[in-house]
């Protein structure tokens, strides 16, 4: 099979499902992954500052721990001064993207969001929104305000587990989002969980054919991890190695877009992002939240660098990156997909 793959960058459905199988030619996907990573973007590596601004949610996705049924979950807001601090701080320090983060939070209207994305953008810093569905009329406001890229991930291809796993949420509608974002021109993230309940391996390789036919210019790939006040709080968790195995595949099928190693690589393997980032990934997200606020932006447990703060996580993860020979990048890494 190692010959037979060694040239080819496009898998059949049926060749994707046979690699996620079979675990013996990991060493060799992961490798194969670098190398068309390297070839196609390089050795830098771009990193996004994430700020969680609010954790309060109208949605009640069964694995999220900032569901609304949680009703332990500690809430807050954070309102656009404070972002803004926290912005600058960032800007400060070198970051040149900048990804606000947060629950469905009907708070922040389109008008609030506006005034947010246009004082973001005073900075020197590309912007990328993970806000969750809006209309199209939303996508739009935030795009003409300055907001260069938008991230919703479709979570599942299966859309019968769609449905399970999102209570009164509509898979289609998520499929309205991502291709309203592409209609609008915004750089299109997305992403998958691996190893949700009941998440078969053909889907995974569905998820990996539905990156390409969206062309994604950026698809972040991590581990389900059960969060303990949730319904699927004795679920296994996913598997690292799974999850690192479909974002390679990912790399070698979309081979010029942004892949980043994810925080939950890295709660479920202490090495787990520098991995990902020798297995295709080529974007790191550090958290650059106030310390106050990170530990209740609890997606699932045990999130890594919870105690820290936005200069640790810089120098931190800086280090790490120079120490497998990579660079970090100093440009703001606007996808290659899109010229
Ligand atoms: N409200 C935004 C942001 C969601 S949080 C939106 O809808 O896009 C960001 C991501 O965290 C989600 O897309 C999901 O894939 C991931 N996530 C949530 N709960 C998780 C869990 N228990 N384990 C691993 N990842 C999780």
């Amino acid at each position: 099979m190692i010959e037979f793959y060694r040239e080819k960058s496009v898998f059949t459905r049926e060749e994707i499902i046979e690699i996620l199988k079979d675990d013996t030619k990991n060493q060799w996907l992961f490798s194969l992954a670098d190398k068309v990573r390297q070839e196609n973007v390089g050795d830098s590596v771009h990193l996004r500052g994430l700020v969680e601004f609010s954790n309060i949610c109208k949605c009640d996705c069964k694995y999220c721990g900032l569901r609304k049924s949680n009703s332990n979950a500690d809430r807050y807001r954070i309102l656009k001064d404070e972002i803004i601090e926290i912005v600058k701080h960032a800007s400060d320090m070198g970051y040149k993207t900048i990804v606000l983060q947060s629950g469905e939070d009907g708070y922040y209207t389109t008008d609030k969001m506006v005034e947010i994305i246009k004082a973001v953008k005073e900075f020197d810093v590309a912007l990328t929104l993970s806000i969750g569905e809006r209309s199209y009329e939303d996508y739009k406001a935030f795009k003409d305000a300055g907001a260069d890229r938008y991230l919703i991930r479709i979570e599942t291809t299966d859309s019968e587990l769609y449905k399970q796993m999102h209570p009164n949420m509509d898979y289609d509608n998520r499929i309205r989002c991502l291709k309203n974002l592409r209609k609008l021109g915004s750089e299109v993230g997305t992403g998958c969980l691996v190893g949700l309940p009941n998440q078969g391996i053909e889907s995974l390789a569905d998820d990996i054919l539905f990156f390409k036919e969206i062309e994604a210019d950026m698809v972040g790939i991590g581990p389900f991890i059960a969060h303990p006040q949730t319904p699927l709080k004795d679920r296994p968790n996913g598997s690292f190695t799974l999850a690192l195995k479909v974002m390679a595949l990912t790399r070698i099928m979309l081979p010029d877009i942004n892949i980043p190693a994810t925080t939950a690589m890295e709660t479920l393997n202490p090495n787990g992002r520098i991995i990902a980032l020798q297995s295709g990934a080529n974007v790191v997200m550090p958290n650059i939240t106030s310390q106050k606020y990170r530990a209740k932006y609890e997606i699932y447990p045990n999130k890594i660098c919870i105690n820290d703060s936005p200069d640790k996580c810089r120098n931190c993860i800086g280090t790490k990156i120079e120490s497998i020979g990579r660079t970090v990048a100093t440009n703001y890494g606007f996808s290659h997909n899109r010229g």
